[in-house]
């Protein structure tokens, strides 16, 4: 969060509080839920001192659906409340390319079924030039939030092909997966990868930053592969992101990179550059 509301009921941006030899206490969240309601949360500065994480305000027990937790957004509401008259440019990453498999043969498609129906096998045998047009595969380009948003309600056909930015390749079921799902066979594999943040760890002494992702059920926090974004990187991704790192906990993620194994074991994904994250918000609370 940039804001945090004082005892007097006073916005305070996370820059002026910096600012401030004696700080209002305690803070609480500013946010507001869907039917109106002020969040009572308390709220504490986070990373003041961060070399690579933006300073920011965190908060524990949002009311549902706040709009400064999980759920936030850059909406209009938001935008207003930092005082500024515009809403900020929402950053949506990339584009790329995803060309959908014939449509008339989804595997997601509740009439298709391991044995083609009367009706099917009927549109095979009398095949007409105008039903080859309609099966036709169609290809769209689209943000790097937009196919978040996709996978997220799994509405993408594990058949499709997806281009990345730099070009790579690839059917949907390969190359667009889970995060939690990456494993060291993995290593190397040039993809796209979607999860949920549970939260960040900084490594001082490797410069960089990791953002960890939500596990498999069964599976620990240790064996989950996480998105690392260097020290030289930090800065940039926080400026495309809108926000600082520290914000994204309980967010969707999407990260386009080359899955690396340490030599401590753990996984991580490096990205391709500072363009190759995006996030969206999410509801309900997070499990770590
Ligand atoms: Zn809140």
């Amino acid at each position: 969060m940039r804001h945090a509301l004082t005892p007097d009921k006073r916005i305070i941006s996370i820059d002026t509080y910096k600012t401030m030899p004696h700080p209002p206490q305690p803070l609480t969240c500013p946010g507001i839920g869907p039917d109106g309601a002020h969040c009572t949360a308390q709220a504490g500065p986070r990373a003041i001192g961060s070399p690579y994480v933006r300073p920011h305000f965190w908060a524990r027990g949002h009311i549902d659906g706040c709009d400064e937790g999980a759920a936030a957004t850059t909406g209009r509401r938001r935008a207003r409340r930092d005082g500024s008259t515009t809403t900020r440019t929402r950053h949506t990453g990339p584009e790329l390319v995803i060309i959908d498999p014939d449509p008339t043969n989804s595997p997601m498609d509740p009439r298709t079924s391991t044995r083609p129906s009367p009706a099917a096998r009927r549109t095979m045998t009398t095949a007409t030039p105008a039903n080859r047009r309609s099966r036709r595969t169609t290809s769209r380009t689209m943000r790097l939030t937009a196919l978040l948003k996709r996978a997220i309600n799994n509405q993408v056909d594990p058949r499709a092909i997806l281009v990345l930015p730099d070009g790579t390749k690839g059917r949907a079921s390969r190359i667009l997966r889970p995060l939690n799902t990456i494993t060291a066979a993995d290593s190397g594999l040039h993809t796209c990868l979607h999860g949920r943040i549970t939260g960040y760890q900084e490594y001082i002494a490797t410069r960089s930053v990791f953002l960890h992702i939500q596990p498999t059920p069964g599976t620990s926090p240790r064996q989950t592969a996480a998105i690392m974004i260097r020290a030289d990187q930090a800065s940039a991704v926080q400026d495309n992101l809108d926000t600082s790192i520290g914000s994204l906990e309980g967010h969707h993620a999407i990260a386009i990179g080359t899955v690396r194994l340490a030599r401590t074991g753990s996984l991580y994904i490096e990205l391709d550059n500072t363009s190759s994250l995006a996030h969206l918000p999410s509801r309900g609370p997070v499990n770590r």
